[in-house]
């Protein structure tokens, strides 16, 4: 038997050339044949997880709309109009930021202040200039609390994937957006969990997007061995932003546009 397909790292098994098909040839019964790789089940798996549990209300919001006028305090804007710049940049440097694995870690304290709206919006245009037949772009976003229960849930049950599957799948994205890091509950197999992910992302030079309502000198408060901190410090660049709540605005913005409409 010899293997024709060639190996790539495409791969996350390093069996195939990325396509998930291996193809084999018998010499003794001189036929060719094809059989599926360990990794077709995985990239399988990241299509579903893909974009799956984006927030709905975000599942259209692009980098454009991202409106600076929703903040009303000047410094509130200074950051906006920042941070706003700064993925636009991203999205357009993007072979160069994956070149370089680099990533961006949107942080404020303030919840609701347009950091899971702006990262939405970077993972939207990602997809839509970077995600093409030849090239597709993998992308998984997940609050990270979800992520953890996901992976608990795989555990003793009778679950179709392990969590290893779910772990794989998510050290191998192209884009891997963690959602409000920092909140979770640690424990030693929390932060275990995450090192895994982030090293292998680390290494292979993924990008990751994180949000945060931690600095991330903060984080190491939660996670007191610094091994969290010191990888995202490698893996991002930092963007500050704005302190102050939009969710309410944006609310209310739409209860006008709604009552425009409903006056009419
Ligand atoms: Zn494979």
């Amino acid at each position: 038997m010899e293997t024709l397909t060639s190996i790539s790292d495409d791969c996350p098994y390093r069996e195939c050339d990325g396509t998930g098909l291996i193809w084999i040839k018998d010499n003794k019964e001189n036929r060719e044949f094809m059989r599926e790789c360990r990794c077709k089940e995985i990239k399988a798996l990241e299509r579903k997880l893909r974009g799956a549990r984006i927030p709905d209300e975000f599942k259209q919001t692009t980098i454009n709309s991202f409106d600076i006028n929703l903040y009303t305090k000047q410094e509130s804007k200074e950051r906006a109009i920042t941070a706003k710049r700064i993925a636009g940049n991203y999205v357009k440097k993007f072979p160069l930021m994956v070149e370089q694995g680099k990533g961006l870690y949107l942080f404020s304290k303030t919840k609701g202040s347009g950091k899971t709206r702006l990262a939405a919006s970077i993972m939207n245009a990602l997809l839509q200039v970077h995600d093409t037949k030849e090239n597709p772009l993998s992308i998984y976003y997940s609050p990270a609390a979800d992520l953890l229960a996901e992976i608990k849930r795989t555990f003793g049950e009778e679950s179709p994937v392990s969590s290893s599957d779910i772990i794989d799948a998510v050290k191998g994205v192209d884009v891997l957006i963690l959602d409000d890091i920092g909140v979770e509950k640690v424990s030693d197999w929390v932060e275990e969990t995450f090192t895994r992910i982030l090293d292998y992302r680390l290494q292979h030079k993924k990008v990751t997007i994180f949000t945060s309502n931690l600095e991330l000198d903060e984080l190491d408060e939660k996670y007191p061995q610094g091994r969290i901190s010191s990888r995202i410090e490698k893996m991002t660049f930092p963007v500050k932003m704005p302190d102050e709540k939009i969710r309410s605005l944006l609310a209310q913005k739409e209860n006008e546009d709604l009552l425009d409409l409903l006056l009419e």
